[in-house]
């Protein structure tokens, strides 16, 4: 209990699995949370007694699937093993934690997504003065070594860990009680663990003593490290010199990214005694460098999960997933959640894709080579870890033996024509490090080692003259034994003699009752069983030992070279990862080829101008549902020159929500360096796409869908740029129908006026149509549809021009709902359009405003009579003072 006590002190906050010969044990609260979530068996240790200790185990054999699902469920589980031989030990056995393993810190490869990067991030929030808003950011896979960090405003953590998701958060205490972090942990349900973050100075040392070069960095002469104290003291005297400000804030928002990122590199390597983290670059990185998606579009866009179910299956990443290995699924998700800003980035990686789809054959043919791969990546990543099996080894090896055939094969097709574009790069793939550890594998490995090093060979013969003798000696140990069973049997002319082996005699000689007279004088009895006598001799005990000492020798020295190998393979660390980063580039270029060849798509013309052209474009996902030639493509010409905002009225399903979507996600395809599913499409760059499109979900904060609207609306209103592309569906929808155009009306007025950026606006307010009059970069368009008969056909295609009208009673036939409140709806519509007042309600007459004119001063009169100003908020008084302009002007 003493050793359990002292490591549980060590680690509060994680249950802690202790060791006890065939079990591991856990006590205390420990024990009756597992109990109750792993559905155990809860006892107590020293029965009867009143503070019996309340505890629960698992048989060490099954752990691995228990860790796997206390980790799931957010905890962090402290694995302590005996760490002496309990047959040698003197007293209690030792123990020591050898493994912690956190939500964010996990290497089991059966539990985790092969697609999925497994990250953990740190979060430093920066100090008073200019910095106070901005904070410091970096998140780790420590199973791959992908690192990076960055310095963002505050506002943009959300929308950054969202991308990134992260399954553990690590800030001081601090930060991690402040407001910022605590809601991004609550919206990714992230565990947390609270840490000491290094100071500026500290980290960068950190960072250089775990070999991480960092680019960018002033040269050392500028801030020699123990000159750093003396400088930090000097600090309060800026102020007096201003011209020093400016590059002193550049420094200190950097050094925000850097002490995140030495925290999140100490916390991972603190769970790892036995092994090195797989870490060979640290990437700081800026926000802008990548097309800004906030967390509601990366949500609404259902870029890789779904809204419903969030799942992958339905979502944009499955239509272009055609990657072989995890490596390339795992960067094509990233390209897909970060897609570029730089127009001659996005172009490389567009001569990549078009390559390939100028060749199906090699393009199928790398595929085939692809899957033949295992994850390069994670391999090297457990090897550095020292978590490598010699299976783990062996799969390594097959991996890298694949490495120059697909090599050859890039380079081969691409001497016969056009030169092999600069993205698809084989260079690391026939890295002669690389060449040279497979060369070793090769002749040192068997060919298919066990999973455990104790169940087997795992060293070729002929590698190792040690080996091999220790070997030959067991193996001819053994013989020799067979050989005195039939010896002994012609001697004593007992037929039915035996040599048998168990664990605790070792081998001895067995004679059956009937036969004991016959035993011969040198024969030593050593027990007896109910069958008869077992026996040994003398050179049956000699032979044995001999055996035993070869195969203790075998043992320690395969151990010894399958750990030279190990420790080999991570000293090539870097040239692995160089290569398992080709490969997933190869991969992930394939699978975007392979959807544009299944899928028809085209490659876009990406400048750095603004407009937005595209002919015949088509949902990526939506028409995967339907059949060949069902979907109907559409045009888009968005230009803040020109054709700015588009307002697309049409009823409620007649596809308004798909065209947007639709053009967002073209944008993002282009702009990760797809091709996209339009017949030819200009895209002038975009900066952020903006979006607020169908259902909020955001209800669990309890606020209402539509605060949660407007709040959104207002942070694109806030961030939007003439860059930008902004789509926005039903906004106002949340509230009253009046409220509703209003805000609706005002919105768009601002995107017109103030931001100029292109904006897809749909609305089943048709009263909005009129916006076009006054403001000159407002375009009109409807889906249409056709009337027949009383009921309605949606055409799905985009027409200039408004709706007249919102057929809203016709969908609402169509959802079937009763015929006779559908027929009282048609006489209510009808009066109301007639200018009719319902009297009883003010909404209902109002609405009867909107829909039939008076003259514009009665309407203010008399919309201002209504206003019930003990009912009004005062955003709803800001909305209502801009109708009243609106109507009066
Ligand atoms: P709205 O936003 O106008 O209510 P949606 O965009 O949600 O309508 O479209 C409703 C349904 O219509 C979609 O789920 C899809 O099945 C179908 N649809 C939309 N656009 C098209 C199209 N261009 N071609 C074929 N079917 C479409």
């Amino acid at each position: 209990m003493r050793q359990f006590l002292d490591i549980k002190e060590q680690h509060a906050d994680a249950i802690v699995l202790f060791r006890l010969g065939d079990f591991y044990e856990m006590f205390f609260d420990d024990a009756v949370v597992a109990a109750r979530q792993l559905d155990l068996t809860l006892t107590t240790r020293d029965k009867g007694k009143e503070d019996a200790v309340p505890m629960c185990g698992v048989p060490h054999h099954a752990a691995r699937g228990y860790v796997a699902k206390l980790i799931e469920l957010g905890h962090k589980v402290v694995i302590a093993e005996q760490v002496e031989d309990p047959k040698l030990a003197k007293g209690l056995v030792r123990r020591a934690v050898t493994r912690i393993v956190t939500p964010g810190v996990f290497l089991d490869e059966e539990s985790l997504e092969p697609g999925v990067g497994r990250y953990v991030a740190a979060i430093v929030r920066g100090g008073a003065g200019e910095a106070d808003n901005l904070l410091g950011l970096a998140y780790l896979d420590a199973t791959t070594g992908e690192f990076r960090a960055a310095t963002l405003r505050a506002d943009a953590l959300a929308d950054e860990l969202a991308r990134v998701a992260p399954r553990e958060l690590v800030a001081s205490a601090d930060d991690l009680a402040s407001n910022v972090v605590a809601r991004v942990q609550r919206r990714l349900r992230a565990a947390t663990s609270p840490v000491v973050i290094p100071e500026a100075d500290e980290a960068r040392a950190a960072l250089a003593e775990a070999g991480l070069p960092l680019p960018g960095e002033p040269a050392p002469a500028r801030a020699p490290a123990p000159a750093a104290p003396g400088r930090r003291r000097a600090r309060p005297a800026a102020p007096a010199a201003p011209t020093a400000a400016a590059p002193d804030a550049g420094e200190d928002a950097r050094a925000l990214a850097l002490r995140a990122a030495a925290a999140v590199l100490r916390y991972a390597q603190a769970t790892q005694p036995g092994g090195a983290l797989p870490v060979v670059r640290l990437e700081v990185y800026e926000t802008s460098d990548a097309l800004g998606l906030d967390e509601t579009a990366v949500a609404d866009l259902e870029l890789v999960e779904t809204m419903l179910g969030k799942r992958k299956h339905g979502s944009l990443l499955e239509v272009l997933d055609h990657t072989a290995t995890a490596p390339g699924a795992r960067l094509l998700r990233r390209w897909l959640l970060f897609p570029l800003v730089d127009v001659a980035a996005i172009r490389r990686r567009q001569d990549a894709v078009a390559w390939l789809v100028e060749r199906p054959e090699e393009l199928a043919g790398l595929l085939a080579a692809l899957r033949e791969i295992a994850d390069l990546e994670r391999l090297a990543g457990r090897t550095t870890l020292g978590v490598a099996t010699p299976r783990d080894l062996a799969r390594l090896r097959d991996a890298l033996a694949r490495l120059p055939a697909l090599a050859e094969r890039l380079t081969r097709a691409a001497a016969s024509s056009v030169e092999l574009p600069p993205v698809l790069d084989v260079a690391p793939l026939v890295d002669p490090a690389v060449a040279r550890l497979h060369a070793r594998l090769a002749a040192a490995l068997v060919d298919a080692p066990p999973t455990l090093l104790k169940d087997g060979a795992v060293i070729r013969d002929g590698v190792d003259a040690v080996i091999d003798e220790c070997r030959r000696l067991a193996d001819g140990g053994k013989e020799e034994i067979l050989a005195i069973e039939v010896r002994e049997r012609e001697q004593s002319g007992i037929g039915s003699l035996k040599v048998r082996y168990n664990r605790v005699f070792g081998y001895y000689i067995e004679i059956s009752k009937s036969q004991l007279g016959r035993v011969p004088a040198h024969y030593q009895r050593k027990q007896t069983v109910a069958t008869g006598e077992r026996y040994v001799t003398a050179e049956l005990a000699e032979l044995e030992r001999k055996v035993q000492t070869a195969e203790a020798t075998l043992a320690e020295r395969e151990l010894q070279r399958f750990t030279e190998l190990v420790r080999e393979a991570a000293a090539v660390a870097p040239e692995l990862s160089a290569a398992g980063a080709a490969l997933a580039v190869i991969d992930t270029c394939c699978s975007l080829g392979e959807a544009a060849l299944r899928y028809g798509y085209t490659r876009p013309d990406v400048d750095d101008g603004l407009v937005l052209h595209i002919e015949d474009g088509r949902h990526p996902v939506i028409e995967r549902l339907l059949r060949a030639g069902e979907f109907v493509p559409n045009d888009c010409h968005l230009d803040p020159g020109a054709d700015q905002l588009l307002l697309i009225t049409g009823p409620n399903m007649a596809g308004k929500s798909t065209f947007m979507r639709q053009i967002a996600h073209i944008v993002i395809l282009a702009q990760l360096g797809s091709f996209v599913p339009a017949r030819r499409a200009t895209i002038g760059l975009c900066d952020r796409i903006f979006t607020r499109v169908g259902a909020a979900d955001d209800l669990s904060a309890g606020d209402s869908t539509f605060m949660v609207e407007m709040r959104e609306t207002a942070a694109i209103l806030a961030r939007a740029t003439r860059r930008s592309l902004v789509v926005l569906d039903e906004v106002g929808r949340g509230t009253s129908t009046f409220d509703g155009v209003s805000i609706a009306w005002a919105v768009c007025e601002f995107l017109h006026d103030a931001i100029a950026a292109r904006t897809l606006f749909a609305t089943h307010y048709h009263e909005l149509v009129a916006l076009a009059e006054s403001r000159p970069r407002v375009r009109n368009f409807s889906v249409a549809v056709r009337e027949h008969h009383g009921t309605i056909v949606f055409l799905r295609h985009l027409v200039p021009g408004g709706a007249s009208r919102s057929y809203g009673i016709e969908v609402a036939r169509l959802a079937g709902l009763p015929r006779s409140v559908i027929s009282r709806a048609r006489q209510i519509l009808g009066r109301l359009e007639g200018g009719a007042s319902l009297g009883q309600s003010p909404q209902l007459s109002l609405l009867a405003h909107v829909a039939a004119p008076t003259p514009a001063l009665s309407e203010v009169e008399r919309r201002l009579r209504e206003v019930d100003l003990d009912q009004t908020t005062p955003l709803e008084a800001l909305a209502i003072l801009a109708e009243l302009r609106r109507l009066g002007a």
